[in-house]
């Protein structure tokens, strides 16, 4: 464990993080440094890893550079290449937690299904019983319910049917003939993957992506070896990725426009490498570059020369015991491969979270998902999310991100650990109206992800709820350190009872 910068707290308030990702381990590491022990994570599966420990899919590859998607404090690893493969990934976030003693913190395999506040701590209800914690800390991520679509027939398909978030271990592709449905950042690195496997290949595309290949290369022994003499190389390294990344979220948020060069090397790139045009027009996206995911994947349109791969654009109409059918055609399939995305409309609110008075989080959210700094929401004390609403970003390290929330939570315990009694700590309505009403101005109207996609951002009112309209390093200033003004400290045990709420003096 890297060593508290702190002093000995008052008081070690029990906190329970729900997911053991990128966000949740991010959060515990935070709370250790901060000198805050009494932890516990839960996740579901089995083992760390969080989205990388769930999507196994083949291709499976972070599509940002690993010189950023790491915590700052742990980049010192060997990469085996600029862009790590998923296992690799996954590993990382393991000997992560294990260096730093989190791994007995780690209650693997246990889901926690409803949490409420009693008015002085969180009880918590899991697969192995009732729990109860002081601080809870949800870090259960964007992406984690797998998206079914409504395919009629869907269920009386004779062979496999099988999400990307799901991939079973034991799937045998060799010689088969595949359907995959979506061409999002999961299909693209799935097709290039599979494709010199399967018999026949049908690519069900509903949309084109922006697909460009990603600047991949294996790191050599010698460049370790460099780097371990000479750190700062290393460092650079990252620090250009980042600088690069952070230059680019303009273009997002604020000149959708700037985007034309990349629509212009998309073409160009199509016309290289695709060489039947009717095809390459149909994998012309017809939207601005960024509204939907930016994909970066190699390999993907070269599928579409091989005489296997056939690109279906026509809607699905239906399933079958045999195949997918189309209005026009039915494609045969033994395998139905549904690379069809997330849920993204619930966040936290799968769980059935209840704060003061009884208040749900869907009730909360029933005007769209919403958190001051995308980490604590009014009516929920002592309760923190970890890449909640508007957290998400067009370009750049989302670690980054995770580890700014994660600091934030740290501050908030902290001193909740160093009330002179015992205290609950909970965002000021206020204070999140005025963020609300910031994050909707920079949002309406002139971002790229409003420029008339469907893209899974907004919610059914259109609302998009789930990007950071600015810079990567503007959200750190933030957000990095709590803002006392913006919070309450509320005195236990008598919560019914107390009146003073007791703003929180500045440090
Ligand atoms: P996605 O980007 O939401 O893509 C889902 C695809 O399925 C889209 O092409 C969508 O079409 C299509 N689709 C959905 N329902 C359909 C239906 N009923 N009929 C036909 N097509 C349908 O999902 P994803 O590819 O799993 O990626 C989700 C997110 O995960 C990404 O945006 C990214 O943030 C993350 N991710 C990251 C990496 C990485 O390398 N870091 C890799 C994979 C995923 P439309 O576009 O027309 O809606």
């Amino acid at each position: 464990m890297r060593t508290s910068a702190h002093g000995a707290h008052l008081r070690q308030p029990r906190v329970a993080v729900i997911g053991a990702g990128f966000g949740g381990i991010g959060a515990a590491l935070a709370l250790a440094e901060a000198g805050l022990r009494d932890v516990t994570i839960f996740d579901s599966a089995g083992r760390v890893g969080g989205t990388w420990q769930a999507n196994t899919y083949p291709g499976a590859a972070c599509d940002a550079p690993s010189h950023i998607y790491s915590y700052s404090f742990a980049r010192q690893r060997e990469w085996t290449r600029r862009f790590a493969p998923g296992p690799e990934i996954r590993d990382y976030l393991a000997s992560c937690a294990a260096e730093h003693g989190l791994a007995d913190r780690f209650e693997a395999a246990t889901t926690v299904t409803a949490a409420h506040w009693t008015g002085r701590d969180w009880e918590l209800t899991t697969s192995r019983g009732s729990r109860r914690f002081d601080v809870l800390v949800c870090a259960t991520g964007q992406l984690n319910v797998p998206a079914y679509p409504a395919l009629p027939g869907l269920a009386d398909f004779a062979g496999p049917v099988v999400h990307t978030a799901e991939w079973p271990s034991d799937l045998d592709l060799a010689g088969r003939r595949v359907a995959v449905v979506g061409t999002g950042a999961s299909a693209i690195q799935v097709v290039p993957a599979i494709v010199d496997r399967v018999a026949a290949l049908t690519v069900f595309q509903r949309s084109a992506p922006y697909v460009f290949p990603k600047p991949d290369a294996a790191y050599s022994a010698r460049l370790h070896r460099l780097w371990r003499l000479a750190p700062a190389l290393r460092a650079a390294a990252g620090a250009a990725w980042w600088a690069s990344f952070e230059l680019f979220t303009l273009a997002f948020w604020k000149w959708p426009r700037a985007m034309w060069p990349l629509e212009a090397a998309h073409a160009a790139l199509l016309a290289r490498t695709v060489t039947d045009e009717t095809v390459r027009r149909a994998l012309t996206p017809d939207y601005r570059a960024g509204c939907k995911r930016i994909l970066i994947g190699s390999g993907y349109h070269e599928c579409f020369n091989r005489t296997h791969v056939r690109l279906e654009t026509a809607p699905i109409v239906g399933v079958d015991a045999g195949g997918v059918r189309t209005a026009a055609d039915h494609h045969d399939a033994d395998v139905l491969v549904l690379a069809t995305g997330f849920d993204t409309g619930t966040f936290a609110s799968t769980l059935d979270v209840r704060g003061r008075d009884g208040l749900t989080l869907r009730q909360a959210w029933a005007g769209g998902a919403s958190a001051h700094l995308g980490i604590s929401v009014p009516g929920f004390p002592n309760f923190f999310l970890v890449y909640g609403p508007n957290t998400n970003l067009g370009s750049g390290s989302i670690v980054y991100m995770l580890e700014t929330q994660a600091a934030h939570i740290a501050d908030a315990v902290s001193r909740l650990a160093d009330a002179p009694q015992q205290c609950a700590i909970e965002v000021d309505p206020a204070a999140h109206r005025r963020y609300a009403d910031w994050l909707d101005r920079r949002l309406t109207g002139r971002t790229v992800w409003t420029t008339g996609c469907a893209n899974w951002y907004r919610d059914g009112r259109g609302r998009d709820t789930h990007n950071w309209p600015g810079f990567m390093s503007t959200y750190r200033r933030r957000a990095r350190r709590l803002n006392p003004a913006d919070y309450r400290l509320i005195p236990l045990p008598r919560p019914a009872t107390a009146t003073g709420d007791t703003r929180i003096r500045h440090a």
